[in-house]
């Protein structure tokens, strides 16, 4: 079991006290990279659900000052930041990525706390005059209400973070669920917010699948605005469950982006910012490229610098040393993995790094060595489908327009990136991809200072930057004399 100063409480958090399941049900959150279990948790259901709503209902009632709101923001940045190293550690050991990497993952959590409690000035009432009727008009940033912030697995403390300090900034008050696969980075956040002197019912934790948990919060009336991130086809489930309750949505869903290298590129920087982008979090993000579109002049060089750079990556648990990529998830990441190269094999692909894995066991863990594929073709699922694995496929490509329509040929728009060293190329085919987030000549993902969302179906709604702030305020506008 894992021992934390964080994890005194492996438990849910109701109305400002620690609670377990009322029918004392309890998981096992599991170590990907050893199949140990490192803690054991509540599993809740409805009625824990309808308490947790009902105490963030009850605190509607006492509005947060901005200078409070400021101030709690504050406190967490600096708490999340001070306890990076230990946020970490627990990251890494429910969700396999190396402690560095995870550490990281604690800081840009803090940053997104950092960032609202300088935002939270903008939601002062604004003030407007209108001249024929001489009307004195106020805009005011109302809270949403109660919010359900619904996360996964794959940035169990940052992708909360990212909601949460938004709906703090707005005075919401919140029911989180976590996955079940990763509760404990979570429960972590809500020892912290008890340091930040957080009040009761501002922040509700409850633990275990979604099953009656996601049916409460999709059909009562108090939940106003439900933000979830995670894949398309639950975004999917809950547009479909909300609908008859008129609730708000944000969605921050699937993608399939593609990573598109011109002839005229800077060769290693694409090729270094490719294992940045596609390796962090054994290629377990939103963000990562799916598909490496590279122009034919290069393609052979690009390939060989790849190969042998995927190769050299070591793969272990990230609680080792010089650790560089961690475990998949589970066995159904693995299997989803496995699928996607025995396809592209099948079809005529060529693999240039990794071998066939051997099958992890009940206990083993996960690990799928970086493979990297060439003579990859429209037709294989790794170009249809999001892999969330480590898993390289290149696709060449001749001219410009072929690539954009390529790019484009997804149901999905979340991020895209471009590397080429003509400006004038980058603008023109930058302005014609569907994808919410590009990278222009680097491989970095979003930034708490900036909107970041997907199009098409990846979703809808921004997180980070003032927009970020919209799915959590109603606007109420006075007209008065
Ligand atoms: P997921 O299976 O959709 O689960 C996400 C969350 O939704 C979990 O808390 C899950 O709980 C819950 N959930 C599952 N079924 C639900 C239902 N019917 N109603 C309500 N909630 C439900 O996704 P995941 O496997 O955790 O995450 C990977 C996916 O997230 C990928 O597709 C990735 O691209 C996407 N993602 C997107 C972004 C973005 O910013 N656009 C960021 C990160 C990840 P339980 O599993 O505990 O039941």
């Amino acid at each position: 079991m894992l021992e934390s100063p964080l994890l005194k409480n492996a438990l849910g958090y109701i109305d400002g006290k620690w609670c377990a399941a009322e029918s004392e049900k309890t998981m096992p959150v599991t170590n990907p990279a050893t199949g140990e279990t490192v803690a054991i948790v509540p599993v809740m259901g409805k009625t824990e659900t309808v308490r947790a709503v009902e105490s963030a209902s009850r605190a509607l009632s006492s509005p947060a000052t901005i200078a409070q709101r400021h101030e709690w923001l504050g406190a967490l940045a600096d708490l999340v930041s001070s306890n990076r190293e230990e946020l970490g550690r627990i990251i890494t050991h429910e969700h396999g990525k190396p402690w560095k990497e995870a550490q990281g993952e604690a800081e840009y959590a803090a940053s997104f706390f950092r960032y609202y409690a300088g935002c939270v000035d903008h939601l002062e009432p604004r003030k407007l005059k209108e001249r024929p009727r001489d009307l004195d008009w106020t805009v005011y940033s109302r809270p949403a209400g109660v919010v359900a912030l619904v996360t996964p697995w794959n940035f169990p403390l940052a992708m909360l973070a990212k909601k949460f300090s938004a709906a703090l900034a707005a005075d919401c008050w919140s029911v989180i669920k976590p996955s079940s696969k990763t509760p404990l980075s979570v429960i972590a956040l809500f020892a912290l917010m008890e340091q930040a002197g957080l009040p009761p019912g501002k922040a509700n934790l409850v633990l275990g699948p979604a099953g009656e948990i996601s049916d409460v919060l999709c059909e009562h009336p108090a939940v106003r605005v439900i933000s979830f991130t995670g894949s398309t086809g639950v975004g999917k489930k809950l547009m479909a469950a909300t609908a008859p309750h008129l609730k708000r949505l944000a969605l921050e869903l699937g993608g399939n982006a593609p990573y598109i290298v011109f002839d005229d590129a800077d060769v290693d920087l694409a090729v270094n910012n490719f294992m940045l982008n596609k390796f962090r979090g054994a290629g377990q993000t939103c963000v990562c490229a799916n598909r490496l579109y590279v122009q034919s002049g290069i393609a052979g060089e690009v390939a060989e610098q790849l190969a042998s750079k995927a190769n050299a990556l070591k793969v272990g648990n990230g609680m080792e040393e010089g650790t560089e990529m961690g475990p998949l998830i589970d066995l159904n990441a693995f299997d989803k993995v496995q699928r996607h190269v025995d396809d592209a094999l099948a079809k005529g692909a060529t693999r240039i790094a990794g071998t066939a894995p051997a099958k992890p066991g009940v206990k083993g863990g996960c690990f799928f060595p970086p493979t990297v594929l060439r003579g990859v073709t429209t037709d294989m699922e790794c170009v249809n489908d999001e892999t969330f694995g480590p898993l390289a496929p290149i696709i060449e490509f001749s001219d410009e327009e072929e690539v954009i329509q390529a790019a484009n040929r997804t149901e999905y728009g979340l991020a895209a990136y471009v590397f080429t060293r003509d400006d004038d190329r980058a603008e023109r085919v930058i302005s014609r991809l569907s994808f919410g987030h590009v990278g222009h000549n680097t491989g970095s993902g979003p930034t708490a200072e900036a909107p970041f969302g997907g199009m098409k179906h990846s979703g809808f709604g921004r997180e980070g930057g003032l927009e970020g702030l919209h799915d959590f305020i109603e606007y109420q506008t006075v007209a008065g004399r």
